[in-house]
C-alpha cells in the first residue's frame, strides 16, 4: 500500500540527506508509528507518501503509483485517498467546527446532501456531535485535534496520516487521540503515525519503523501485532445513549490511572470488565440512573483496585535488590481490551462505520495495493 524503495532524499544547501536508503512496505490496514527524534526525517517521509516532495533517489510507491510518474494534474485526486492530520491542527480559525470539515468536501466539489450527511457522521465518530457550530478557539485541544482528525476522515481516505498529531497534547488527551487513530485503523484505515513520544508507542503494541538521522534503524512487529483478535475495539459514540457513555467513561478513567500511573494490574482490569459489563447492561434496560451508578462502581473499585496494585508494586520494588524493575515476564495489556471486549458496542450498530469507509467492506477504488 506504500513502499519505499531505497529512498534518499536531500535538501538543496544540506551536508547531509534527511532520509538515506530509507527502504519498508506497509500492507494495507496496518498501524505504522515512524518514530524519532526530532529532525530524524519523519516528516520529510510522510511528505514523500503525500508527493508533497519527491526523493532524490529511489522510489516511493503509494496505492499502486510510481509517485515518480504520477502527472502533477493528477496529484490532488490522489491526494484524495489520504488524509492528513498535523500537531498544529491547522483548524480555519474563522469557520466552524461544520465548516472546517465541510470546507475540503466543498472544495473537491461533494454534492449538499452528501456534505450535510458525511460530516455530522465524522463528529460524532470522532466523538463531537452536538459541538458543529463551534469555533475552534472554544474548543480544546484534544477536541481541536478531533475536528482535524473528522476532516481528515470524512471522505474516507485509505490512507491517514497523523504528524506527531499529539505534540501540543497532555498525556491524558494525547492517549485518548491515540485511540481515535487505533479505532480508525480498526476500521481498515491504514495509519501512519509520526511521534517521538516513545511511550505512547510501546503502550500500542504496533509496528514501529525508528529513523535516526534519516536512516531505519529499527522496524519492528510489536507483541500482539498481526493477531489482529487482540488488538482493542475502541470506544462506542454518544449516540448509544448515555448510559453507554457512563459505562465507556468509566472504562476510560481506568486506563488513564493505568497510563498515568504505570500499574497495570489484572486484578484492577477485570473489576473494571465486571462494573463496566453491569453499566451496560444498565444502559440496555434504558435506566440511566442504574448505569450511573454502575459507573461509579465501576470508578470506585478500579480505583481502589489500582491502589491496591500502586501499594503492592511499591512494597515490591522496595524488597527487590534492583531498582525499578521492567514489566512483568508478561505484562497484561495496557490498553483496556478486556473492557472494551465487555462493553462491545460495534461501530455498525451506529450505522456510521460504512459510510465513513470504517466498515469491514474490502475497498476496491485503487488498484494495486503496492
Ligand atoms: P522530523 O520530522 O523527524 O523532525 P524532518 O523530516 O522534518 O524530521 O527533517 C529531517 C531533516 O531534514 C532535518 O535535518 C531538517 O532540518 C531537514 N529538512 C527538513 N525539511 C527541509 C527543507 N524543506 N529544506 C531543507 N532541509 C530540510
Ligand atoms: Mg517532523
Amino acid at each position: 500500500m506504500i513502499r519505499f524503495e531505497n529512498v534518499t532524499k536531500r535538501y538543496r544547501g544540506a551536508a547531509k540527506p534527511a532520509l538515506h536508503d530509507v527502504d519498508f512496505e506497509v500492507q494495507r490496514g496496518e498501524f505504522v508509528f515512524l518514530v524519532g527524534a526530532s529532525g530524524s526525517g519523519k516528516s520529510s517521509c510522510l511528505r514523500l507518501i503525500l508527493r508533497e516532495d519527491t526523493p532524490s533517489d529511489g522510489r516511493v510507491v503509494v496505492l499502486g503509483r510510481d509517485l515518480r510518474t504520477l502527472a502533477n494534474r493528477k496529484v490532488p485526486y490522489f491526494r484524495r485517498h489520504i488524509g492528513s492530520v498535523f500537531q498544529d491542527f491547522r483548524l480555519l480559525p474563522t469557520k466552524t467546527v461544520f465548516q472546517n470539515v465541510a470546507f475540503t468536501l466543498q472544495v473537491i466539489g461533494s454534492s449538499r446532501g452528501f456534505i450535510q450527511q458525511a460530516v455530522p457522521e465524522a463528529l460524532a465518530l470522532v466523538g463531537l456531535a452536538g459541538k458543529e457550530k463551534r469555533m475552534p478557539h472554544e474548543l480544546s485541544g484534544g477536541e481541536q485535534q478531533r475536528v482535524a482528525i473528522a476532516r481528515a476522515i470524512v471522505n474516507r481516505p485509505q490512507i491517514l496520516l497523523a504528524d506527531e498529531p499529539t505534540g501540543n497534547l497532555d498525556p491524558a488527551t494525547s492517549i485518548d487521540i491515540m485511540q481515535l487513530l487505533a479505532r480508525i485503523n480498526a476500521g481498515g484505515t491504514t495509519v501512519v503515525m509520526a511521534t517521538h513520544e516513545a511511550g505512547f508507542v510501546d503502550q500500542m503494541q504496533r509496528r514501529v519503523i525508528e529513523l535516526r538521522h534519516g536512516e531505519m534503524v529499527r522496524d519492528e512487529t510489536h507483541g500482539g501485532y498481526g493477531d489482529r483478535s487482540g488488538l482493542p475495539s475502541l470506544a462506542p459514540e454518544p449516540e448509544r445513549g448515555a448510559a453507554a457513555v457512563a459505562a465507556l467513561t468509566a472504562v476510560l478513567e481506568l486506563h488513564r490511572e493505568i497510563v498515568e500511573t504505570g500499574v497495570v494490574d489484572p486484578v484492577a482490569v477485570d473489576a473494571a470488565v465486571v462494573a463496566s459489563s453491569e453499566a451496560v447492561e444498565a444502559a440496555e434496560s434504558a435506566e440511566e440512573a442504574e448505569a450511573l451508578d454502575a459507573q461509579r462502581v465501576a470508578r470506585e473499585e478500579s480505583a481502589a483496585a489500582l491502589a491496591a496494585a500502586t501499594v503492592e508494586q511499591e512494597a515490591a520494588e522496595q524488597d527487590a535488590a534492583v531498582p525499578a524493575p521492567p514489566p512483568p515476564p508478561e505484562p497484561p495489556r495496557t490498553n483496556p481490551i478486556p473492557i472494551a471486549d465487555a462493553v462491545e458496542i460495534d461501530l455498525e450498530d451506529l450505522g456510521v462505520a460504512d459510510r465513513l469507509g470504517l466498515g469491514d467492506q474490502a475497498d476496491d477504488e485503487v488498484g494495486p495495493t503496492s
